[in-house]
């Protein structure tokens, strides 16, 4: 399958490359929450997590591990989100696994915007015996 992403990785169409290997290739995304905000991309187009390899998502994230360092050293930011929004109900635009590694500073007012459910009395026994590994 053929996404925005793969045309970024074949050289295709133009990006800001700051890292690529055989498994990955990582970019600064064209509208950032914040500048620097980076997109480490597997090279195979895996739409979503449950697609994508464990060798290939580990690695991924050791690469978005050595991303938010550079960006803590480069930038002087106190933080990150490291996220992937996976599949297009969790908003994900861009159908092929990509890992979001946004800087983030103290204090600088930025929420992302989800409201809270509440368990009721012994759901939350229930949901932990449902999802228990
Ligand atoms: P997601 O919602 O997780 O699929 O995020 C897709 C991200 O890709 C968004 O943050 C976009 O800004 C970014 N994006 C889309 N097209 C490009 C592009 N050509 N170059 C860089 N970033 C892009």
């Amino acid at each position: 399958m053929e996404t925005v992403f793969t045309k970024i990785c074949a050289g295709e169409i133009p990006s800001t490359k700051i890292y690529e290997d055989d498994m990955c290739v990582v970019i600064l995304d064209i509208n950032p929450i914040h500048k620097g905000h980076s997109l480490v991309i597997s090279r195979n187009p895996y739409p979503s997590m449950g697609k994508c390899p464990e060798d290939v998502l580990s690695h991924m994230i050791c690469i978005a591990k050595k991303v938010e360092a550079k960006q803590r050293e480069v930038l002087g930011c106190d933080g990150s989100n490291i996220l992937i929004n996976n599949d297009p109900a969790s908003g994900q635009e861009v159908p092929h696994i990509h890992i979001h590694v946004i800087p983030r500073y103290q204090n600088d007012g930025l929420k992302f915007g989800f409201t809270h459910e509440k368990y009721t009395d012994g759901q939350m026994a229930d949901f932990g015996a449902k999802l228990h590994l």
